[in-house]
């Protein structure tokens, strides 16, 4: 695995700096940096006094304690002189630009109005209550407000994250319902970080571009956003409006021009998790794949979050050239394309039968803005409405994890012709047929352990990211095209530069995949030796014993108790240096030698348990 590894660093000193070469936009002087060693370590420390005296970088943040830095680096260096700098740095697990991401919607506002304007216009249609909100289609949320009850209110309301431009507090559709969400630790104005979450008076999210509790919205895409959001909580242009069944968090991240830096996204989702919010909106795109943004989402799927994602506005193929974050592979992605009001793909969406999922109504949606309302069009509008129904799904079926929610949603999507060959489920989100359905359904009480993040495969991943959404997607921006007259997406220079890493990478993966045969690689998982003590419960009983040996696939559990072949066992595994770490995981008995030592196979470990396992090792002699 040390070989493979060290292989594939080599590989990705080789191919990434394509990537980098090839316009991916970035933020220019700053990095993201990932240390082999655990934070706190002392290695880490050392790496830290190197950097800043050796290297001239200076330590801008740091992340949720995943050994993620964030760097400026010295002054007259470039940023790919920096990175190859440090991919050659024994220290370094993996290092990477800041990139640059965009808002993901297809064009400004078409069209802005006043509340009676739009009502005016709303009445004159004769539409349906709410179908204006989605650009004329009925996707059953009329349906669900004809049934909807209210939770108690001693139930508190369960919170989506809008990751974008901010909000616009003052409007009635987010002030008169209650839907803004309100941190309960946190005392306004007293310049006190009171609930010691990292930030002060963070009272209604935060504002990670000016590093404020300031939340506005200079741009007034999140406003849009939010109150897609809203429509599917209720009727948003009704005369009294009601209080709302959730809370929206804004976290701010992207500037008055919709654009942020993925250092910045990374904190907002790491905030959004650790502040309780269960489902996460995500109409933004853009740059190459990052490492850093991949093991957020992972972490967000880990702690049960549900992560909607707007598959662009390229009209480009996914499959092919990905759009991060809504192609990351986490379980908990929705990647949402955008459908017109004859539930057809829409003309400027991005689609791909494998990484995009779902069709969600994306052109002319009339939602909110700073003071007022505007129709728009875009991913970015699709995918709020996903975010929507996942919400509400959380009121119905509180314990419900991300990854039900997402299986859900897509089972009771509605099959359209138009979505056929286009998107993985070939269906548009249906809005009352899976809130209903999250009514009466078993919850789960797990989800699939998830490994991707930390897999030797981001390698490969960030190889393959030259020419993805990100530069497709500035291009049509650039362009003065009108709505729904996009430009043809540049897929002659997609291709070429796909050829090119392609070829490079070829005779290195073909090499990798010999090795890979060889017998003393057959084994899934390096074993270490290891003595840690461990607690084991066995349905009732509690017991005591040691560890000889570890993997990420399971340990040798020494005990004088009887255990059971095919036996389920509950395990806390104390780290080896005795610091008081522990981790706690479910396994199986797979073997036992003289009812002694006993081989068990973990059961879906949590990730973060699999992480600290990675870090344990680090130190630790192979066993035979
Ligand atoms: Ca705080």
């Amino acid at each position: 695995m040390f070989h493979t590894r060290r292989y594939l660093f080599i590989l990705a000193i080789f191919v990434a700096l394509p990537a980098v070469a090839f316009g991916q936009a970035y933020v220019p002087g700053e990095i993201i940096v990932k240390l082999k060693s655990s934070p706190g370590s002392k290695e880490s420390y050392a790496f830290m006094g190197k950097a800043h005296s050796e290297k001239g970088m200076n330590l801008k943040g740091n992340f949720s304690k995943m050994g993620l830095y964030h760097f400026g680096i010295k002054k007259g260096q470039s940023v790919e002189e920096a990175l190859s700098e440090l991919r050659k740095d024994p220290d370094v697990e993996y290092a990477e630009p800041n990139y640059i991401v965009t808002k993901a919607d297809a064009v400004g506002f078409q069209k802005t109005f006043s509340t009676e304007e739009l009502q005016s216009i709303v009445q004159s249609q004769g539409a349906a209550s709410t179908v204006w909100a989605t650009g004329g289609v009925d996707i059953g949320i009329d349906q669900f407000h004809q049934t909807k009850t209210y939770a108690s209110s001693a139930v508190a309301k369960p919170i989506v994250a809008v990751i974008d431009t901010g909000l616009d507090l003052d409007h009635p559709v987010f002030k008169d319902t209650g839907a803004i969400w309100t941190n309960p630790n946190e005392i306004p104005g007293n310049n006190i970080d009171d609930d010691h979450n990292g930030y002060v008076d963070d009272i209604h999210g935060f504002n990670f571009v000016d590093n404020s509790w300031v939340i506005y919205d200079d741009d007034g895409h999140g406003t849009h956003v939010s109150g897609i959001i809203m429509s599917v909580d209720q009727n948003i242009l009704a005369a009294n409006l009601q209080e709302s069944r959730i809370a929206i968090m804004p976290l701010k991240f992207l500037d008055g021009n919709g654009s942020g830096s993925t250092s910045n996204a990374i904190k907002a989702i790491y905030y959004a998790v650790q502040n309780g919010a269960v489902v996460l909106n995500n109409s933004w795109g853009g740059g190459g794949y990052s490492g850093a943004l991949h093991e957020a989402i992972a972490y967000a799927y880990d702690m049960g979050a549900a992560f909607a994602a707007a598959a662009g506005n390229a009209a480009g193929n996914n499959d092919n050239a990905p759009m991060y974050p809504a192609t990351y592979d986490v379980p908990n992605i929705m990647s949402v394309a955008a459908t017109t009001d004859a539930d057809t793909l829409a003309s400027f969406s991005n689609y791909g039968r494998r990484t995009v999922h779902i069709g969600s109504p994306g052109v002319f949606i009339y939602s909110t803005v700073p003071g007022g309302w505007a129709s728009a069009s875009g991913t970015s509008m699709a995918t709020p409405f996903v975010s929507g129904v996942a919400i509400q799904m959380k009121v119905e079926s509180p314990n419900m994890l991300g990854y039900q929610i997402k299986s859900i949603i897509f089972s009771q999507a509605d099959a359209v012709a138009g979505l056929m060959n286009k998107v993985y489920t070939e269906s548009r989100l249906d809005a009352s047929q899976a809130i209903n359905y999250s009514k009466t359904a078993v919850v789960d009480s797990s989800q699939p352990a998830y490994y991707g993040a930390f897999s030797q495969n981001r390698e490969l991943a960030s190889s393959l990211a030259g020419g993805g959404c990100g530069l497709v997607g500035k291009l049509y921006r650039d362009s003065k095209n009108t709505f729904g007259d996009g430009p043809p997406a540049p897929q002659t220079q997609t291709w070429y530069i796909l050829l090119v890493v392609a070829l490079l990478v070829a005779p290195v993966l073909f090499a990798q995949w010999l090795k890979s045969r060889a017998p003393e690689n057959r084994r899934r998982y390096e074993r270490f030796r290891i003595n840690s003590e461990v607690s084991v419960q066995v349905g009732e009983r509690q017991l005591v014993g040691s560890i000889s040996s570890i993997s990420l696939g399971g340990v040798q559990l020494n005990t004088e108790a009887m255990l059971e072949n095919g036996g389920v066992v509950r395990m806390q595994i104390s780290s080896p240096d005795g610091k008081g770490d522990t981790i706690e995981v479910e396994g199986k008995v797979v073997w036992s030698e003289a009812q002694k030592a006993y081989g068990v196979a973990f059961n879906n470990a949590p990730r973060s348990a699999l992480f600290r396992i990675s870090e344990w090792t680090k130190a630790l002699q192979k066993a035979g």
